[in-house]
């Protein structure tokens, strides 16, 4: 599908002369637009229509001395936004839907630390009723000093726990070289915050073969969550899932605030499903079933949390990680909100596309 909105309106300034504007005009076809001109008595306003750069055309038509005003009238994405496409993206993997009728839980530990570290998560997360195994192998560390991750051990064992309990794999790639590996053993490729804007490697996810969860970066707007995610499907790749993780403010006494409310925000601006991090967003293992609860009941596709056998001992993020059983009581917990969440997916007929 061909996106042929009109991204700018140009107004002339008053008493254009007939040369003035020609010249205006094939400027803006030099970006690659059409035009449509509608004339007034005393100005003429030009339509730009098409697909282009619209910032360099702006930045350009607006030292045209003829030229009054040049606005972007559309949004700066346009496959990812709700004029391109009706309805809700539907990402499909392993059997699954994420972005339909179904409320997706997706858990593990931050790190793949052992064989049966990851075992014993993988049995917890599907015995629970979980649906995607998450573990990093690449892991995105303040301190270089810090747990780095097993890499393409941790690979092996992701996938050794997908074949043992049949969970899709989502696993974190930090760099565009590494993408053909981590997508040759996992199921979903997850972009950390801090690589929400690594343009090289969001333009080589367009060719990844896997959906992406995208995770909003830490001191990102939504517009630029959004520009990212265009970025994957500009290059190719439709499957983006976001997710919003919390962004730092100047409040400390959670590692980071969640902004709730941009999950039906998004909603109202693109067609991708969104999912819900209340682990990071908190950093806090005991506020995680209450935010979770918040992210079914305000209509996310789902959940991307972390649970470890034994938090006091993991690798990495342990004070925001779940134990076991209160993952199995958090997840009876969701079971009436989910209900809800279902009733009103269906009333609301999410269109297939
Ligand atoms: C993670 O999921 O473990 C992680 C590093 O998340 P984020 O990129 O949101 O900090
Ligand atoms: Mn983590």
């Amino acid at each position: 599908m061909l996106f042929l909105g009109v991204p700018m309106i140009i107004s002339m300034k008053l008493h254009s002369t007939q040369e003035e504007i020609d010249a205006v005009c094939d400027r803006i076809r030099h970006f690659g637009y059409k035009i449509h001109t509608i004339e007034g008595v005393e100005r003429v306003v030009i339509a730009a229509i098409g697909v282009g750069d619209v910032t360099a055309c702006i930045e350009s038509l607006e030292a045209m001395p003829q030229v009054e005003k040049a606005v972007r009238i559309s949004a700066p994405y346009k496959f990812v936004s709700k004029e391109y496409k009706e309805g809700r993206t539907r990402v499909r993997v392993n059997g699954l839907e994420i972005g339909g009728d179904q409320f997706i839980v997706m858990a593990g530990p931050c790190s793949v630390e052992s064989e049966q570290q990851i075992m014993e998560s993988a049995e917890a997360v599907a015995a629970a009723g979980g649906h995607i195994l998450r573990g990093g192998a690449f892991k995105p560390r303040t301190s270089p000093y810090e747990f780095q991750g097993l890499e393409q051990e941790g690979l092996k064992l992701l996938r050794k726990a997908k074949e043992r309990t049949g969970l899709a794999i989502i696993t974190e790639v930090m760099s565009d070289r590494d993408v053909p590996l981590v997508a040759e053993y996992a199921d979903i490729l997850q972009i950390g915050a801090r690589n929400m804007q690594n343009f090289s490697l969001l333009k080589q996810l367009g060719k990844a073969g896997r959906p992406i969860v995208l995770k909003r970066g830490l001191s990102s707007t939504i517009r630029e969550l959004l520009m990212s995610a265009e970025y994957i499907v500009a290059h190719g790749n439709k499957d983006v899932i976001l997710c919003e993780r919390g962004i730092r403010t100047f409040e400390t006494a959670t590692r980071n605030t969640c902004d709730i409310v941009s999950i039906p925000l998004l909603q109202e601006m693109t067609h991708l499903p969104i999912i819900l991090d209340p682990s990071h967003a908190t950093g806090k293992r005991s506020l995680v079933p209450a935010l979770s609860r918040a992210g079914v009941a305000i209509g996310a596709d789902g959940l991307l949390m972390e649970v470890h056998p034994c938090p006091e001992k993991a690798y990495s993020d342990g004070a925001q990680s779940l134990h076991i059983p209160e993952f199995n009581q958090m997840m009876q917990s969701l079971k009436p909100y989910i209900e809800i969440w279902k009733q009103s997916r269906m009333t609301e007929g999410a269109v297939a596309v």
